[in-house]
């Protein structure tokens, strides 16, 4: 079976597989969102689970919070993602009651650990732009909403 394009500017799988359920050698279209997450479980048949975190601002704190957010997506033969693996998915058609991502690429760990870095980074400059008194452009919305509740 030959590995077939999906859309994505994406490496295509060393590996061949004869799963339908795989983007590049299945018949499986993908559409929708595109998310970036670390593996959590590889422990179900085909099928990981994939979570990443986000901060949100708390405004009558000022600070922040983190959000996890969890996701089950298809995982076919020929990528075979493993526990801690960082993993690109693409939305697509239900494939389950609760599975409806599929994972398109391996990224690795280290580009993480530098994502992760860089977000660390920016939230440092965030916070120091919070001290004077400034809300971050990120929840300006949420901020302003909540204050006039307040009132
Ligand atoms: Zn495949």
């Amino acid at each position: 079976m030959k590995t077939k394009g999906i859309g994505f500017e994406v490496k295509k799988p060393a590996k061949e597989c004869s799963d339908n359920n795989c983007p590049f050698h299945g018949n499986l279209t993908v559409r929708g969102r595109i998310l970036t997450g670390v593996v959590t479980s590889d422990k179900m048949s085909k099928t990981i689970t994939v979570s990443w975190s986000r901060r949100v601002s708390v405004p009558k704190y000022e600070r922040y919070e983190t959000r996890k957010s969890k996701v089950k997506a298809h995982n076919p033969d020929c990528i075979g993602a493993k526990k801690g693996d960082t993993v690109r998915l693409v939305e697509t058609k239900p494939l389950s009651k609760t599975k409806h991502f599929v994972v398109i690429e391996i990224i690795g760990a280290q580009t993480k650990e530098q994502a992760v870095k860089a977000e660390l980074l920016q939230e440092s400059l965030v916070e120091s732009t919070l001290e004077d008194k400034k809300a971050p452009a990120q929840s300006d919305d949420d901020h302003k909403n909540k204050k006039r509740e307040e009132e």
